[in-house]
């Protein structure tokens, strides 16, 4: 009888066991397999660049990569939808940057998004070190046409873009152009400010040779002339966010999302077709494998970035009303090596098991608490969702190529690609039934607290984006 009893305990504890380890085991597996096996996003990565090219916000091209990306998602049954608001926006000109003494040369200049168009002029050009206002002590730039380098400046912060262009602005300058601090004859993409709002005077990125050439001519006490002219223009755009929804038990929802748009002057395949691709297949994962969850999930994929979060602070404000228990970003997501729980620590044991349990990824980087800002998650974080990403792996000439001509489709790397859609699917997975979500939101006065803490408040206020008073 007793042997019987123990036989009986060990029995069902052994089917319990199993029974547990088979019902996570079993959709985990498929995820991964899955991943692996019938994962296409490197195809539709392939079309969105070669077919589309570079999907700026408010551009042909960018709507014609979301149609194609919409019609790849209804060969797979997924029926996203648009959600279209109208933003500030800007549209790329024929813009012009020409030295004119002492030689000529056409240069190689791009304008920043938000400069606005200013007929043709000749000025002066002065080189004002960093650009800090303490740099423009005797130096007469009215009128002139202000170089500034990007290099970091030696034991202090940077300026950011836009503080150059208003210190320049305010000392008189008729225009200013950024030294790229990268070699390799490439401009520098980037908006001129988070506002929406036409920059102060013309801003223009100009390559690292061309640049360095005008500023030795300056360093050196020659007079240099430049003519410029700017015909991009500053004007509303009608956009859209792609997004689809999968209804859970309860109307309370998780948002997996990754910017769709790049800049124009490459194909944005890294920065950020690789999270537009790895989203299109944890879409796929997710409805196929696990497609009955607590929790709602909405996937989203954000229009207008690179302007200025656009898409994201839109989503928020349209779902202003939707209960939202947690945001995930996927911004540049290369090889996964770990996750971030951005500052909502009481997140890192189910990290840490989650990460424990994939034992055959290398996540050797673990879980780390860092959040930043500059991307989709932060109109979320305002509102104190929890907030997660991954933690992951490019290779060098993936990085190098950031917001330039070079960030094109021949530096993706298809098992990166397999390899996060399989740990994000099942990352997915599992915050779609984690009820603990349902407690996790921030008091306003708790994520000024976390901003402090991991002092991004002072980036947040220089970037007149701070929304928690003093
Ligand atoms: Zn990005």
């Amino acid at each position: 009888m007793k042997n019987f009893l123990v036989t009986l305990t060990v029995l069902t504890l052994y089917l319990f066991c199993s029974s547990f380890a088979q019902s996570t085991d079993d959709t985990w597996n498929r995820l991964a397999g899955s991943a692996f096996i019938d994962n296409h996003s490197f195809d539709l990565l392939e079309r969105l660049c070669d077919e589309a090219g570079g999907r700026m916000m408010g551009t042909s091209k960018n709507k014609k990569a979301m149609e194609i990306m919409k019609q790849e998602l209804e060969r797979l049954s997924i029926a996203a939808h648009y959600e279209t608001f109208n933003v500030p926006g800007w549209q790329r000109g024929e813009d012009k940057v020409k030295m004119t003494y002492p030689a000529e040369k056409d240069f190689n200049a791009i304008a920043l998004g938000y400069a606005d168009s200013v007929p043709e002029f000749e000025a002066n050009a002065v080189f004002a070190g960093y650009g800090f206002s303490e740099e423009y002590n005797e130096k007469d730039v009215k009128g002139k046409i202000v170089l500034v380098s990007s290099e970091r400046p030696k034991g202090k912060e940077p300026l950011l873009r836009y503080e150059a262009i208003d210190i320049a602005a305010e000392k008189g300058a008729k225009a200013i152009l950024f030294i790229n601090e990268h070699p390799g004859t490439l401009n520098l993409a980037g908006t001129g400010n988070f506002q929406g709002t036409p920059t102060l005077i013309p801003a223009f990125s100009l390559n690292y040779e061309e640049g360095m050439w005008l500023k030795r001519l300056l360093t050196n006490g020659k007079d240099v002339k430049l003519d410029l002219s700017v015909k991009s223009r500053c004007k509303e755009v009608e956009t859209a966010n792609l997004v689809y929804s999968i209804p859970g038990k309860v109307k309370e929802k998780i948002v997996i999302g990754a910017h769709f748009d790049s800049w124009d002057i490459s194909q944005g395949a890294i920065d950020n077709g690789i999270g537009t691709a790895i989203l299109f297949d944890v879409a796929r994962l997710i409805k196929t494998f696990a497609e009955s969850n607590y929790f709602s999930i909405d996937f989203v994929w954000f229009n207008g970035e690179e302007f200025g979060l656009w898409g994201s602070k839109m989503y928020a404000e349209m779902h202003r009303n939707d209960r939202i228990v947690a945001m995930v970003n996927m911004d540049m997501t290369g090889e996964p090596t770990g996750f971030n729980v951005m500052g909502f620590d009481q997140f890192i044991p189910f990290f840490n098991d989650l990460k424990f349990r994939l034992n055959g990824f290398d996540l050797s980087s673990g879980v780390v608490n860092y959040p930043y800002t500059n991307s989709d998650h932060i109109p979320f974080m305002f509102k104190g969702i929890p907030t997660f990403s991954l933690q992951a792996h490019l290779d060098e000439d993936m990085v190098k190529y950031y917001h330039s001509s070079g960030d094109t489709f021949d530096k993706v790397n298809k098992k990166y690609l397999s390899e996060a859609s399989a740990v994000v699917s099942i990352m997915v997975k599992e915050l779609a039934n984690l009820k603990m979500l349902e407690k996790g939101k921030k008091t306003p006065e708790q994520m000024a607290d976390l901003f402090r803490k991991f002092h991004l408040d002072e980036r947040l206020k220089r970037q007149k984006e701070w929304i928690y008073g003093n």
